[in-house]
């Protein structure tokens, strides 16, 4: 579930201290309230970037030779 950016008002946060939400699966960085992001099914997330996308698929995936079975 993305947070809707607007209830971060009635946080009782200090002005110009990101809220951070969790973790980037991709880059291992913060991800703060706000930013763009990619969720998936099992509550993972990653940044919404190209380079996270990459990091990620790499790091959760398996890789192995197209057609051979092991
Ligand atoms: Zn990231």
């Amino acid at each position: 579930m993305i947070e809707n950016p607007i209830i971060s008002d009635r946080h009782p946060i200090r002005q110009g201290e990101p809220h951070v939400i969790g973790y980037c699966e991709g880059c291992g960085g913060e991800i703060v309230e706000g930013e763009s992001i990619i969720e998936f099914l099992d509550g993972l997330m990653i940044h919404y970037d190209r380079y996270c996308a990459m990091a990620f698929c790499l790091e959760a995936g398996k890789e192995k030779t197209a057609g051979w079975d092991d």
